[in-house]
């Protein structure tokens, strides 16, 4: 495509990025998690995830540094999320269900990046025992307790989206570019300086150095 002036009324451009599935208090939805058949059976691989630190003033994610054997700084400096924990993702395809003349009608669908705590994954694990996610929608409750949101996950009798070839071929093609979003957007991967800085820890500059040499040694070198 040619490169062109655009006046400010067109509406076909957007951005490529997703919104993020988010619950809301006192909201019920029915998911689908999304994921080809080959993920499930290649030992549920259908998540992502990684260690993360939570910065409580800025209410930040970003990634842990630390490894097994060697500890970084984001784990050893004292502060309030210096515990590190699991967050981790799925896709899935958020269904718009509407009630009419007794009947239940799919009036439309997303597919979102899901980003959870291990609480939620430890959920869905549960549920994924019993009744097999590439099998069974999910339904998720909110409800505020305190200043968290809760949920509770419950199993839907089927699959919606895997239960129609045409739904389910338009939803696989969404989920590799919703997938890299999920990955993209867990947590910041920030660099040791940057955490220092986010963490408000001095890092090593010109007074230290200043510190460890006497003006009188820089002056005899020049
Ligand atoms: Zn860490």
């Amino acid at each position: 495509m040619e490169v062109g002036m655009i006046g400010a009324d067109r509406d076909d451009v957007q951005s490529s990025k997703f919104k993020n599935y988010k619950g809301e208090d006192g909201k019920t939805d029915r998911l689908g998690l999304v994921f080809p058949d080959e993920a499930y059976a290649n030992g549920k691989k259908i998540y992502c995830g990684t260690k993360i630190h939570f910065e409580q003033k800025t209410k930040k994610y970003f990634i842990c540094k630390s490894t097994d054997t060697d500890k970084q700084i984001c784990c050893t400096t004292p502060y309030s999320g210096n515990k590190n924990s699991w967050r981790l993702g799925a896709v899935v395809v958020k269904y718009n269900l509407v009630k009419e003349d007794g009947k239940t009608k799919l009036k439309g669908w997303e597919v979102l990046p899901w980003a959870f705590s291990e609480n939620v994954y430890n959920k869905l694990k549960k549920q994924d025992g019993k009744f097999p996610l590439n099998k069974f929608d999910i339904e998720i409750e909110y409800k505020k307790q305190g200043q968290f949101l809760n949920s509770e996950i419950t199993p839907c009798n089927d699959s919606i989206w895997r239960k129609n070839p045409e739904l389910m071929k338009k939803v696989l093609a969404l989920y590799p570019a919703a997938l890299e979003d999920v990955k993209g957007n867990l947590a910041k991967d920030l660099n040791i300086e940057e955490i220092k800085e986010l963490l408000g820890i001095d890092t090593p500059g010109s007074q230290d150095a200043a510190t460890d040499v006497s003006i009188g040694d820089v002056l005899d070198g020049v």
